[in-house]
């Protein structure tokens, strides 16, 4: 388990599992005319990862970061970039040079993106966000949100109206159903009909729309999808959404860290009890001595440990702080000892920190 030639923490990065979840995905999509724009944010961009998004045949590589975009265009990856969270009026000329599509939800900085491709003489995508109840970012009032598309096709000539968007399950939880998505739909029908054309791109959401994908009740106007998380960790479909999926690998991230204590210790605390090194108050039960290890690995490299799972099922996770991990090794048949490796699987988030550390060695695999 242990390579000597490793530096730890290591995040092993299986890019087999990785191409087979956006194969499976992405020909699943195409079959229902749906476009994939594959989300690298989740991985920090990291170009092997990339390269298997283009492999497994995204239509477009979007990240909600433009220095991720930057990467792309300078690493001469060939493909449409996509700009996810609504630019910064800071950002504008970086948006028109490496961002071809940026999703939207303010006239002002729209006002600004014409402005800039009018000084460089280039052109730029947008689809206008509507806000379906998620209460993150786009428009929730109907009427501006058609005028704000008419006046971009009637009156910009640089800013292209390249279609509407809408994002579900990211801050308020909320679900995509096929009655949410037909208000998107009808709106896309209405903006149509007064534009006389149809839109290039309806944009119904993330991972979590494949549900409806899966469940062919996705509303047929919906003609693209931006994917991360299930092609990278593969769990909110049947972890979150109890939605059974045997196609996906899951196993594509394992994070190894290096034990550097055992010691047999109570699990409560000894002393006044006041807060952590976060200033929070966590509970603490008490399940009397037991034989538990640190590991060198903390939440500055992964975030919350409730987003690690020991692949070695007699392992619990008692808790972190910044630079190190607790494990309880009570009732694991493994002996354990100083410099061995534990290993553990991880959710998108813990994916996202671990992805970002500049403290964790990656290895392709
Ligand atoms: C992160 C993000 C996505 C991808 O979400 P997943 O759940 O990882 O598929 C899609 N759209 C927007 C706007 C995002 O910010």
């Amino acid at each position: 388990m242990l390579d000597r030639n490793t530096t730890y923490p290591t995040l092993e990065i299986n890019l087999q599992s990785i191409l087979h979840n956006i194969k499976k995905i992405t020909s699943l999509c195409h079959n229902n005319n749906i476009s994939v724009a594959g989300v690298i944010k989740g991985c920090n961009g990291i170009p092997s990862v990339v390269k298997q998004f283009i492999q497994g045949r995204c239509d477009f590589l979007a990240s909600s970061r433009i220095r991720h975009l930057k990467e792309l265009k300078n690493n001469n990856f060939n493909c449409q970039t996509m700009l996810i969270r609504t630019p910064m009026l800071s950002e504008i000329d970086d948006v028109i040079n490496y961002a071809d599509i940026s999703l939207n939800s303010e006239k002002q900085i729209i006002d600004k993106i014409e402005k800039e491709c009018i000084k460089f003489n280039t052109y730029h995508k947008v689809i206008l966000m509507f806000d379906l109840g998620d209460l993150r970012e786009g428009y929730i009032d109907e009427q501006s949100f058609i005028d704000l598309a008419l006046y971009i096709e009637n009156k910009l000539s640089k800013v292209q109206l390249y279609g509407i968007g809408t994002n579900l399950g990211c801050y308020g939880s909320i679900l995509p159903t096929t009655q949410n998505l037909n208000k998107l739909a009808n709106l896309a029908t209405i903006i149509e009909s007064k534009i006389g054309r149809d839109l290039d791109m309806v944009s119904g959401g993330a991972t979590s729309s494949l549900l409806l994908l899966l469940q062919n009740t996705i509303p047929k106007k919906i003609n693209n999808l931006r994917i991360g998380e299930a092609f990278l960790t593969g769990r909110d479909l049947y972890d979150h959404y109890n939605c059974f999926v045997d196609f996906i690998k899951k196993d594509a991230f394992i994070l190894k860290a290096e034990i550097i204590e055992i010691k047999e210790k109570p699990s409560y605390p000894i002393g006044t009890i006041s807060v952590d090194s976060f200033g929070n108050r966590p509970t603490y039960p008490n399940i009397g001595v037991h034989k538990r290890a640190l590991l060198a690995v903390g939440k500055q490299d992964f975030g919350c440990h409730e987003k690690l799972l020991p692949l070695d099922d007699d392992i619990q996770i008692i808790g972190s702080s910044s630079d190190h991990l607790i494990i309880n090794l009570q009732n694991s048949k493994n002996d354990y000892k100083i410099g061995d490796i534990i290993e553990f699987s991880a959710f998108y988030q813990a994916v996202l920190y671990l992805t970002n550390s500049l403290s964790v060695n990656k290895v392709c695999t």
